[in-house]
């Protein structure tokens, strides 16, 4: 099993401060680096995930712009956990500062490595650097939102964050001003109220929200959470910079990279959107598994109608894969135990499959919405010698893959170009390189979700039989042709 060392180089002051260090609290301000090792395929789930809840953080805010941040984490947890995402949910949804057993620190280090590294990816792009910030802020906005006064407490002391309050004697002198200006916040009189200069809460001065005086925000504590906003966005800005300098140390590592390249292709992931109006009968899923299913499902379609059975990774994967083209609940379940009941009674069936069939549409247990899976999802699955599930390209061994794309009918030099693509780890080229194949076309994007390829294909076929394909086609053949003729040139 690979080991990935975590130890960037500082001198002997900070080396020990990091040594010491403990995650006393699940929400951090990332300033401390973490040490020790880490499995790269932990690394590698734990950067992917983060990227995927930093674009859920994106896809919940753009749902509505006026929810409160309480609103919109909850909104994200159910999407985490509707997602897979079980370690970021919990994470999110404990802010938790009194436990600190071994899970706990494993989680908060990890939350932190994956900050870390995703920002030393970052921090180049002015665009992505921006997409970055912009998505971290908002994640911690909400995640400090959940955090009720002694949480609060308890993380300023975690990261050494103080505040000069302002004595009675000249609490009484402004106090007035500052009721007129916080008119909504019940008991002020009561309330500590906090001093900063103005640029600190900048953004909260331009929206007119703080009252201000010969350049001093006066700041109640129940809006605390602005100054430590301000001090994450500070901090955040100024670890650009020093990510910029230590991500050589990235680039140097072969895994690294590869993690990179990796991040780099999730990044340009889209999430899939259901087409509600369309829908997906029994009879069409033969034929559909043909011409228009990427070869992750199709294998898996195979396997059933060969096997009458799939291991449990293969009947969630392809189950939400049906769901997601359309088939409905009363269809899936007749699908499966037509399928099924060739080898078992029926009763065995509803006994042991039903329930989960119907869990996955979200009719059974905490009704989640479960979605599709995504093709990175895919690519990480285990997959063991009685399972048909995962990605072919990676999980497939190379005569595997070669018996199987024959059997799809792909001639002798397109089955060496595939297996070529798939042999040097480019898992989606190879599955684009298989949809132009089976579609004779040629497609600028690569696919990163099984369900958008197989909607890209339905929408080429529907533009056939409208006419619009037959001048596409003629096109593309025409631009396929002229690349088979440089090629012999
Ligand atoms: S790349 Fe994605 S869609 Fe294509 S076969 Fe692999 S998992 Fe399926």
């Amino acid at each position: 099993m690979a080991y990935m060392p975590i130890r960037p180089q500082f001198n002997n002051e900070i080396k020990q401060k990091i040594s010491e260090y403990v995650y006393t609290h699940d929400l951090q301000m990332y300033s401390v680096p973490p040490q020790g090792e880490i499995k790269f395929e932990e690394l590698q789930q734990w950067c992917v995930d983060r990227l995927r809840v930093l674009k859920l953080v994106e896809q919940v805010s753009r749902q509505n712009y006026r929810m409160t941040s309480k609103y919109y984490v909850t909104i994200l947890i159910e999407k985490l956990v509707n997602n897979g995402l079980h370690d970021f949910a919990r994470l999110i949804r404990a802010h938790n500062y009194k436990s600190q057993n071994e899970t706990e620190q494993r989680l908060r280090r990890n939350d932190c490595i994956s900050h870390l590294i995703l920002m030393s990816i970052f921090c180049f792009k002015y665009k992505e650097k921006k997409w970055f910030f912009k998505q971290e802020v908002k994640l911690f906005r909400w995640r400090l939102s959940l955090l009720n006064k002694d949480g609060i407490k308890a993380f300023n002391s975690a990261n050494g964050l103080q505040y000069s309050t302002i004595s009675e004697e000249e609490k009484q002198k402004i106090i007035e001003d500052v009721k007129r200006t916080y008119w909504y916040i019940k008991n002020i009189d009561n309330m500590k109220v906090y001093t900063v200069h103005f640029t600190s809460v900048i953004n909260e001065v331009m929206k007119r929200q703080i009252f201000l005086r010969d350049g001093i925000a006066y700041v109640p504590e129940t809006k605390m959470s602005w100054l430590i906003l301000s001090e994450f966005k500070k901090q955040l800005n100024e670890g650009f910079t020093y990510s910029r300098q230590t991500a050589s140390n990235i680039y140097n590592d072969g895994r690294l990279t590869k993690l990179v390249s990796i991040l780099s292709t999730c990044n340009k992931t889209s999430y899939f959107k259901y087409n509600r109006r369309r829908r997906v009968s029994i009879k069409e899923l033969d034929k559909l598994s043909k011409t228009s299913y990427p070869l992750c499902m199709r294998v898996l379609h195979e396997a059933l109608k060969a096997k009458h059975h799939l291991t449990n990774g293969g009947r969630v994967q392809y189950c939400l894969f049906l769901k997601g083209i359309g088939l409905r609940l009363k269809n899936a379940l007749r699908f499966w135990e037509n399928e099924f009941t060739k080898k078992i009674t029926k009763n065995t069936f509803q006994r042991k499959y039903r329930y989960t069939i119907r869990h996955l549409y979200g009719q059974e247990g905490k009704r989640a919405k479960y979605e599709p899976f995504h093709c990175i999802k895919i690519l990480n699955s285990t997959v063991g010698l009685r399972d048909n599930h995962g990605c072919p390209f990676k999980c497939m061994t190379l005569d595997e893959l070669k018996d199987t794309l024959i059997k799809c009918g792909l001639v002798r030099s397109d089955v060496e170009s595939v297996m070529q693509l798939s042999k040097n780890g480019f898992y989606l080229e190879a599955c684009k390189e298989y949809y132009e194949i089976t579609h004779n076309c040629i497609t600028r994007n690569t696919f990163d979700h099984p369900n958008v390829y197989f909607n890209y294909s339905c929408k080429m076929f529907e533009s056939m039989y409208s006419g619009k394909f037959y001048q596409c086609a003629m096109i593309n053949i025409m631009i396929k042709c002229s690349f088979i003729r440089l090629q012999i040139g």
